[in-house]
């Protein structure tokens, strides 16, 4: 049995062991207890949660609403968050970021290959594929799966709800693009099950920024509305056309995107050309200084924020590479022609939607911005000239809107009575079928297909006398099956002795509500039937590995609770000193002793 998106993933760690895991996380602290929803972004993340009959997104303990989803590694200590990203200049070679554009991958995938050679931290090939980041701590090296590192931004995130609420947080919904592959939203949800949460339900970005419109907009009281989700984030583009009709249906018609199209490849294409401007005034090459690079990156992605309200921007950094300074104007309309490509394949990706909706641009009603990188004035003009001027939906926070949506369906799920019980109606983001003759894909449920969905097609023996037939399922796009996701395989056997061609094989596919996807071969002359039990999923962690991870996890908590509360010691301590030293001095004590202490 495989499950799309259900609370419950199907691998090899598959079944009673991811029972176990679940069931201990839910029993230290029980369904019940508030259900927070956390946004969890490439570049940040946010937390929200429904109190005092409102949601409120939670402010960290920096005082700020959204918390960068950055992990420093330093001798003495880990930092998460704002602490992270403020050290990345210092320490580039052991502060992680991006792990949403690498989490559920493939090492050996070409984008994460593309990726690596920017990042200033080092990553490597783990076992079955896993890429891994390698980092320096407290004098150790160590390596760490993506799930590690964005569990350890879902704890930041907890942590940070459960000093707002006031009590322990267990339940959460997240939030993953709606483009996400089933690897990449199992991967997630093992992540989340590292920091000790318990997933009520992985929902769609758009989605959750549609509820949070609706919310916004009393949508109940005006009907049905016909709504594009555009979300541009730091490193995903998502879009998605919902129809929201009445109070609280929600029902995606289709969804299209792009899982490595964000923020980040703007400003990496800033970058470059930064690097190319410095080899051309010093003649000095930066490609492979971590430092220089990653200061670089901070300094680009603020310009690039300026150059959305000015026309102008400059890069300025002092003592970038051998005391040589570097000073750089780049104007919105340079930024714009760097980034063109990725512009116009966003619109690209919009008529693909529209068009697996069934619907035209002046179907649409109304068109939702979210994500920070939907800011940039290029993306909305040209997203407003395809709409032929129509005005975009600017009224809700771009930052905010899609944890908001989650803690409002984290609130429907867990009982709280303060909105109509919502219906998410989804899709299936990706078509699923299975691997045929000459290596091929054969789509037996398209994507963009209503779930619950059930799909069957036959197929022939290749060799006389075939007695078994070997069904792998796959996830994705591509013609060649091997470049899709896959998702598991299994045997049917017991074919009666034929020639070639004359048996057929009947298989299943089946998603019911829930989003678990049940596949069924069955032997047409037998009736002899066979569901997948997934035995070769690659890319995944064992559940020896998973345990681990939340043993480490729970090692490291302690670890940071156990520096602060020192730090906060040796601060106290040196208060009692200044205090003493201060007393001493209005009692016009012995300057011998002062000057001592
Ligand atoms: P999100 O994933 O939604 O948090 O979006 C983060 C991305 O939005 C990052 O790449 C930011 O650099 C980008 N971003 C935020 N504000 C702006 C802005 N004013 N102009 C351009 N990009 C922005």
């Amino acid at each position: 049995m495989l499950k799309l998106d259900a609370a419950k993933p199907n691998d090899k760690f598959t079944a009673g062991v991811w029972d176990e895991i679940v069931a201990k996380v839910a029993n230290s602290g029980g369904a019940e207890g508030p259900a927070i929803g956390i946004d969890l972004g490439t570049t940040h993340s946010c937390v929200a949660v429904w109190k005092l009959g409102r949601i409120e997104i939670i402010t960290n303990d920096q005082g700020y609403r959204t918390t960068p989803s950055c992990v420093a590694f330093t001798d003495v200590q880990r930092l998460v968050g704002d602490g992270a990203k403020n050290q990345i200049a210092k320490n580039p070679a052991n502060t992680i970021f991006n792990a949403k554009r690498l989490i559920g991958r493939r090492f050996s995938e070409v984008t994460v290959q593309e990726d690596i050679k920017l990042l200033p931290f080092r990553v490597t090939e783990g076992p079955s594929d896993v890429p891994k980041v390698v980092v320096n701590h407290k004098g150790n090296e160590h390596q760490f799966s993506m799930e590690e590192i964005s569990s350890m931004v879902l704890g930041k995130m907890k942590e940070v709800a459960e000093a707002y609420i006031g009590e322990s947080v267990k339940n959460a919904v997240i939030t993953v693009p709606a483009y996400f592959n089933d690897g990449q939203r199992q991967a997630t949800k093992v992540a989340a099950t590292i920091a000790g949460l318990n997933v009520v339900r992985l929902i769609n970005e758009p989605t959750a920024a549609a509820v949070a419109y609706a919310m916004d907009n009393k949508l109940g009281h005006t009907g049905k509305k016909n709504v594009l989700v555009v979300d541009l984030g730091g490193g995903t583009f998502d879009l998605s056309v919902l129809t929201i009709d009445g109070v609280g249906k929600f029902e995606v018609k289709a969804v299209a995107g792009d899982t490595h199209l964000g923020g980040e490849d703007f400003d990496n294409n800033m970058v470059k050309y930064c690097v190319e401007d410095f080899k051309k005034k010093s003649n000095k090459d930066l490609v492979g200084n971590e430092r220089a690079l990653g200061r670089l990156k901070v300094a680009c992605e603020k310009a690039k924020r300026i150059l959305s309200y000015a026309t102008e921007a400059s890069v300025e950094l002092d003592c970038l590479v051998e005391g040589i300074d570097f000073s750089m104007k780049i104007t919105r309309a340079k930024f714009e022609e760097l980034n063109m490509g990725f512009f116009t394949a966003c619109i690209k990706q919009l008529e693909s939607c529209l068009s697996d909706a069934n619907m035209s641009k002046g179907d649409v009603d109304e068109v939702i911005l979210v994500g920070g990188s939907t800011r940039i004035p290029k993306v909305q003009r040209m997203l407003q000239e395809f709409f032929d001027g129509k005005e975009l939906c600017k009224n809700i926070n771009p930052d905010e809107a899609v944890a908001y949506g989650a803690a409002v369906m984290a609130a429907s799920l867990s009982g709280r009575k303060m909105v109509n019980e919502l219906m998410l109606i989804d899709v299936t983001p990706l078509s699923l079928g299975t691997e045929v003759n000459g290596e091929v894909m054969c789509v037996v449920i398209p994507r963009n297909t209503p779930i619950p969905t059930k799909k069957t097609k036959t197929f022939k023996t290749g060799d006389d006398n075939q007695s078994s037939m070997e069904t792998k399922v796959y996830q994705g796009e591509r013609t060649k099956a091997a470049d899709n996701y896959l998702l598991g395989s299994f045997i049917v056997s017991g074919i009666p002795p034929a020639p070639k061609g004359s048996s057929k094989v009947e298989d299943c596919f089946e998603i019911d509500e829930n989003g678990i996807l049940i596949v069924t071969s069955k032997v047409v002359s037998t009736g002899k039937t066979k569901s997948l039990t997934v035995t070769n999923l690659s890319g995944r962690l064992s559940k020896e590995e998973v345990e681990k991870m939340v043993k480490d996890a729970e090692k490291f908590k302690l670890e940071d609770q156990e520096y602060k509360r020192k730090a906060e010691a040796y601060n106290d301590l040196e208060d009692c000193l200044y205090a003493l030293k201060n007393k001493i001095k209005s009692n016009d004590m012995s300057p011998n002793i002062m000057k001592n202490m």
